[in-house]
């Protein structure tokens, strides 16, 4: 495994890959990163890992510095699944050029997290759309954890024409159901525990969720999570998946979307 951390260097050695594979990340490696890796891993040989913690898409300095950094342990496992070329760059490698295209941000990006996360999403698309130039991978694999990240990512990608192909991957839960996170490290076993009741709760009712939410009674629904431990509740909503907005009547294809607190810890998930 090559590790670059100046992208002129990184450029020169990858002009010449044909099928390059990218999977972005902010480290704190899981296993729903190597997930991305290995499903990477089967359609090319020559895959791309970044470690960036990005302080653009952070809404506050204090979320940014808490975020968990495992630079060291990262790296051992990304060289035991023997990846070809990990980027690590600094903040000045990223941001000190000038990127083509502009950011461009669907208003897919107005709600859910877009709605309590003001800046997040902008951030997002910023450092997306430098790594593309940087990179310009054949492939760019995202997971569907953070769908709306993907589908604006995708949106972006379309409107400037950029060639990367987004494959996107399945969440990877841990045994009690809970969407695995880097965020997940920062919670003790006690709270893991509320955030299983709260997802095994949506999965048992995803539909009675979905008609009280049709039938504008999601305070209930708001309800039922505090009392199972939820700090706070961003938003719990229903997507139509096809469409990207919210559902309306009954009979469409959706997942339920949750954002909520343990503690002071940020989760989200949808199924
Ligand atoms: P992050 O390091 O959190 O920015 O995530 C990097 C990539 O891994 C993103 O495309 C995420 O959607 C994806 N990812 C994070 N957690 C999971 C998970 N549990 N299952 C599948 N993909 C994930």
């Amino acid at each position: 495994m090559k590790i670059f951390k100046k992208r002129i260097e990184l450029i020169k050695e990858i002009s010449k890959c044909k099928k390059l594979a990218f999977v972005p990340t902010m480290g704190a490696l899981h296993k729903g990163h190597i997930s991305l890796i290995k499903k990477a891993k089967k359609k090319s040989s020559e895959i791309l890992v970044s470690i960036y913690i990005n302080p653009k898409q952070f809404n506050s300095k204090k979320d940014f510095k808490k975020y968990p950094r495992r630079l060291k342990k990262d790296i051992s496992i990304l060289k035991k699944i023997n990846i070809s070329y990990l980027y690590i760059p600094r903040h000045n490698d990223i941001y000190s050029f000038i990127p083509k295209n502009k950011i461009f941000l669907d208003k897919f990006s107005k709600i859910l997290c877009g709605k309590f996360r003001p800046l997040h999403f902008k951030g997002v698309i910023n450092v997306v759309n430098r790594l593309l130039e940087i990179t310009k991978p054949k492939f760019l694999y995202l997971g569907m954890k953070d769908f709306q990240q993907l589908i604006l990512i995708k949106s972006h990608i379309n409107r400037n024409k950029i060639k990367s192909n987004i494959i996107p991957c399945p969440t990877i839960r841990d045994e009690s159901g809970v969407a695995i996170s880097s965020r997940n490290t920062q919670l003790s076993k006690n709270q893991l525990q509320k955030a299983a009741k709260i997802y095994k709760f949506i999965k048992k009712n995803k539909r009675k969720i979905f008609h009280k939410i049709i039938n504008k009674k999601k305070s209930e629904v708001v309800k039922n999570l505090t009392q199972l431990g939820a700090a706070k509740v961003d938003y719990v909503e229903c997507i139509n998946l096809a469409k990207k907005k919210l559902c309306k009547k009954p009979g469409e294809n959706y997942n339920i979307f949750f954002a909520y607190y343990i503690g002071g810890v940020r989760l989200i998930d949808n199924l």
